[in-house]
């Protein structure tokens, strides 16, 4: 053992000893886990207070990314790989005969998130930090983050609350020099100067906790501020002349609430008085700490815009728009213009989707009793815009009232999107074609009145997590082959391309990908006791459970699939493990009726011995970044389905695509720019464009027209309505069937057989094991643009205006 871990098996065995007064021999794994992550976490601090120091000396101009969600995952392991010390402390905990995968295990899911919108904000504070460019993440530190998901044995969802801070988080440090106060509520009023004076009925402490971002080899680490909530002090009470100490204790609970759970709502609005309360808590302590923080370091808030940059990861902050620009004017004292000026160069805002039910918007009397003064703020700014709107030619009257930041069809709302757009000097959608319909649909007046803010940055993943981290056999063989550049800049993974033509490369590519599949299994066999064929295609569609992502689609061909096998058992059938996996939002009925579905599905199929050797269907439960890490380096084959023109971007295609897995998906988000990529030839894309899907509308979509051209899919959706598929209860699933036969909102009866004929394509293509493996090499070798790194790249160029 090198000399390196024997002195830092010595400071484990310390820090057990000092800061958990233990023994190793008394030592639990979880101990060992907290004093192995407080061990290295003194390297991290070391390098987190000279990198923050370095930013300060230099001047740097710094990001703020505002996101209600941070999806992280697991701490340690990542952390010390970028450290470049993960053989190291495997080193120094087997002479201490502990072992270090086992102890990762035991390490909570940081789950502040729902899916792709939060894990993309962990994502980017990795390649902030791995690019060197100084950068502060501000959000919520949720007591119970992402519910955890249990599947019970009807087969339905059980949500249970989420406890990551059960042991405390040894990652985290309290910085109780990072208090702000956050109002509600009350009123405000105007002095004989002109002055504003705002008096909130309530009053709240937003307190920091600071969690260290290590880039990749340890170069910089950036801060993750997340806020948590407490009343203020009774004793400080009596300046606000409330001094009554029942009083107080239900003031600490009140703010507690504030932080006490993530709302399990991946694209609808909560539409709840406590998610704006949260929002505005979030949004106003990050905006006072970016203001203070400046003013501490460059005196003047004149200079904002040159030295911060805030981006609004979709219109969860907005609402720091008004209040940056309350601050400048009621406590600051700047003049209106100014400070709209100074608000506007400093914000930039992201846009996530463009479903018409998930675009925020909040009750303007809501609105108008929890922040008076941020709604008076709202209408100085609309009556500009509405100005400026009436006087260009290109908008008629219904173009004005689209761009108004109140909505006044039926009960007034103030729009977010348009405050967040407003308010921005840039604009951007999260993949060409996101940016596009963003122009020519529900942004169309907006764009035609600030030309040019609209742009694109097409999503990203880190490479360190997505590779490097979960799946370290495919790491190796590519270091092997191509030599580790691209372990540094992921552009370079274009050089195992043509590796795809090496027939001893493409061996020891499916022995990694082979072993992967059993480590999966294995997994599986554990928690739910199903022996999957690790020589089948693994067939993945994991995801949140929606139906624009059409799940759907899939199970009913997994259906359709079945009844082919029943029906010619000797048949040349490709075998196929079809695996899902995804939560649904607590209260979205529909999402939660085709887990149900799914698990029937499953329970049949895998209990028939006529499919045995051919198709097994299972449904993971909990799906979380872990268990993405696990199935991503195990998949075959990547369900990328949704409906053309609703999934904005997608992240788990690239995952999948990046760690060998070949695509079957619609011409939607992302999947355009990584067939761009990769290349048409080693992608199965089907069905209807974003173009004709809109057409298809236009003209009216009747669903049951076509059923008669999908004879198996009509006789599944009769099984299935007469309960054959649920014998216990046989009614179960006949509203699912109405409403495909209805309405079928996403149009899955209008793709049903393009998806058909491309299943059918992947089936010949698994069936020359040769050429399947050979478009998996492209598909890895493909997928180097789509680095996270690329993203943050542009983002700093074009919309930051920052470097390191
Ligand atoms: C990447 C990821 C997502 C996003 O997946 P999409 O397929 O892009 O919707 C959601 N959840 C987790 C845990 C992820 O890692």
């Amino acid at each position: 053992m090198e000399r390196s871990a024997d002195a830092l098996a010595d400071e484990i065995a310390g820090t057990l000893l000092h800061r958990f007064g233990k023994l190793p021999a008394d030592a639990l794994p979880r101990d060992w886990l907290d004093a192995t992550i407080l061990t290295v976490r003194n390297d991290v601090v070391e390098r987190w207070v000279a990198s923050t120091r370095a930013t300060q000396q230099r001047g740097l101009k710094q990001v703020n990314y505002l996101s209600l969600e941070f999806l992280i995952g697991r701490l340690l392991s990542d952390t010390i790989r970028n450290l470049g010390r993960d053989g190291e402390v495997a080193d120094a905990l087997r002479s201490l005969g502990v072992d270090l995968a086992s102890l990762e295990t035991l390490e909570p899911d940081a789950a502040l998130g729902n899916g792709g919108l939060g894990r993309l904000a962990a994502c980017f504070m990795d390649s902030l930090a791995s690019m060197a460019l100084p950068a502060f993440g501000y959000g919520i530190r949720y007591i119970n983050g992402m519910f955890s998901q249990r599947i019970d044995p009807a087969g339905e969802q059980v949500e249970l609350p989420e406890t990551w801070l059960a042991n405390g988080n040894p990652w985290e440090i309290e910085r109780r020099d990072s208090v702000h106060r956050v109002g509600f509520g009350g009123a405000w009023q105007r002095d004989d100067d002109g002055r504003v004076h705002w008096t909130p009925a309530e009053l709240v402490e937003a307190v920091a906790v600071d969690m260290p971002v290590v880039g990749w080899r340890g170069r910089h680490v950036n801060t993750l501020r997340l806020w948590t909530a407490r009343a203020i002090d009774p004793l400080q009470l009596e300046v606000f002349n409330r001094g009554d100490f029942t009083g107080a204790l239900a003031d600490q609970t009140r703010a507690e609430t504030l932080v006490r759970v993530l709302y399990p709502n991946d694209s609808t609005p909560a539409g709840q008085e406590l998610r704006l309360r949260q929002e505005y808590f979030f949004a106003s302590a990050s905006i006072q700490d970016i203001v203070q923080r400046h003013l501490h370091s460059h005196g003047t808030l004149d200079t904002l815009p040159d030295k911060a940059a805030i981006q609004l990861n979709d219109t969860h902050p907005a609402i720091g728009v008004a209040e940056l620009l309350r601050l400048l004017i009621d406590e600051h004292q700047l003049p209106y213009e100014a400070a709209w000026d100074i608000t506007r160069r400093t914000f930039a805002y992201t846009n996530h989707t463009l479903l018409p039910e998930a675009l925020e918007s909040w009750p303007l009397p809501l609105l108008g009793r929890l922040l008076p003064r941020h709604l008076e703020l709202i209408f100085r700014i609309n009556a500009d815009v509405l100005a400026q709107a009436r006087t260009n030619p290109e908008l008629d009257p219904r173009g004005v009232a689209a761009v108004s930041l109140i909505d006044e069809a039926g009960e007034r709302r103030v729009r977010m999107a348009n405050l967040a757009f407003a308010g921005s000097h840039s604009v951007n959608g999260v993949a060409a074609l996101h940016s596009q319909l963003m122009r020519e649909t529900v942004f169309a007046d907006l764009n035609r009145l600030y030309a040019g803010r609209i742009n694109n940055k097409t999503n990203g993943i880190t490479p360190r997590r997505w590779l490097g981290g979960c799946n370290p056999g495919l790491t190796a063989l590519l270091r092997d082959a191509i030599g580790p550049a691209f372990t540094d800049d992921l552009r370079h993974i274009a050089a195992a391309r043509s590796l795809a033509d090496d027939a001893a490369f493409r061996e020891r590519f499916l022995g990694v990908k082979r072993a992967n599949k059993a480590l999966l299994v294995a997994q599986v066999a554990a928690s739910t006791g199903l022996q999957l064929d690790p020589d089948a295609m693994f067939d993945v569609q994991v995801k949140r459970i929606h139906e624009y992502k059409r799940q759907l689609l899939n199970i009913l061909h997994t259906m359709v699939l079945y009844e082919r096998i029943r029906a010619r058992p000797q048949g040349d059938w490709v075998p196929r493990v079809k695996l899902f996996a995804g939560k649904a939002a607590s209260s979205y009925a529909r999402a939660k009726q085709i887990i149900r579905l799914a698990n029937d599905v499953a329970h049949r199929i895998n209990a028939d011995p006529v499919a045995a050797g051919r198709l097994q269907v299972v449904f993971l439960p909990d799906y979380n970044v872990s268990l993405a890490e696990r199935i991503m380096p195990a998949a075959d084959l990547s369900e990328q389905i949704s409906t053309a023109g609703m999934e904005a971007s997608g992240t788990g295609n690239m995952k999948l695509a990046l760690n060998g897995a070949l695509t079957i998906g619609t011409l939607d988000g992302a999947n355009i720019e990584m067939r761009d990529h990769i290349g048409a030839a080693d992608m199965e894309i089907f069905g209807m464009t974003a173009a004709e899907v809109a057409a298809l509308v236009r003209a009216g979509y009747r669903p049951t027209e076509l059923l008669a051209g999908l004879p198996e899919l009509e006789q599944v959706l009769a099984a299935l309505r007469q309960g054959e598929w649920s014998p216990d209860d046989a009614g179960r699933h006949a509203t699912l069937v109405d409403s495909l036969l209805n309405e079928d909102r996403y149009m899955l009866l209008a793709d049903f057989a393009a998806y058909d004929a491309a299943q059918s394509a992947v089936d010949r293509r698994w069936r020359d094991r040769d050429g399947w493996a050979a478009s998996a090499v492209r598909n890895v070798a493909g997928m180097g643009w789509f680095s996270s790194d690329r993203t943050i790249a542009e983002y700093a160029a074009e919309v930051w205006q920052v470097h390191g």
